[in-house]
């Protein structure tokens, strides 16, 4: 991992091209909040794999792994603009610039935990999400 700046980009209308497509930084540049850029390059990994080793024709599995995670990284990178789950701490800071006795008072755990895991769900990080079955992943689920 060579990236060395914290930058994002608009979500792109396409990644496949016939037998050429994107993936990682290069398909969906995000700000790196949320523990994502590289987790989500390595979901795209997971995809890829899977749809061509299911689908006969590379160009076919190019487009099916484009319909999958296209989309959903497109949301992630949206939503990492507005800060992810670490929006919890702008959060508490707009409510309490001078700083707080109780967390509760500010932001109960149920608010908190809905903006964690609400980012987790998008980003696919749920444990119902990562132990999804998958091809080559006969452990999981
Ligand atoms: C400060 C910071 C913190 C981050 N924290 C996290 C984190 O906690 N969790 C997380 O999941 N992600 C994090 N990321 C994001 C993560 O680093 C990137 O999403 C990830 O590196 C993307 O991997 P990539 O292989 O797609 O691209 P890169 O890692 O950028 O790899 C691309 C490679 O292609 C090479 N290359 C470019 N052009 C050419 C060319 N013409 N010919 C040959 N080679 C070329 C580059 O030198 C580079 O080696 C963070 C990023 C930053 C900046």
């Amino acid at each position: 991992m060579t990236t060395s700046f914290m930058a994002g980009m608009d979500p792109l209308p396409r990644w496949s091209f016939g037998r050429v497509s994107l993936l990682g930084d290069a398909a969906h540049p995000m700000y790196p909040v949320g523990s994502n850029g590289a987790s989500q390059a390595i979901l795209d990994a997971s995809c890829l794999a899977r749809c061509l080793a299911s689908t006969p024709s590379v160009a076919a599995a190019l487009a099916a792994y484009d319909a999958e995670r296209r989309l959903a990284t497109g949301a992630i990178v949206l939503t990492n603009r507005k800060g992810g789950p670490e929006g919890v701490i702008d959060m508490v800071e707009a409510r309490a610039p001078d700083g707080f006795g109780d967390i509760e008072q500010v932001a109960s755990y149920a608010e908190r935990e809905a903006v964690v895991r609400g980012y987790a769900s998008i980003a696919g990080f749920t444990q119902a999400q990562v132990n999804q079955p998958r091809q080559g992943n006969p452990g999981a689920g």
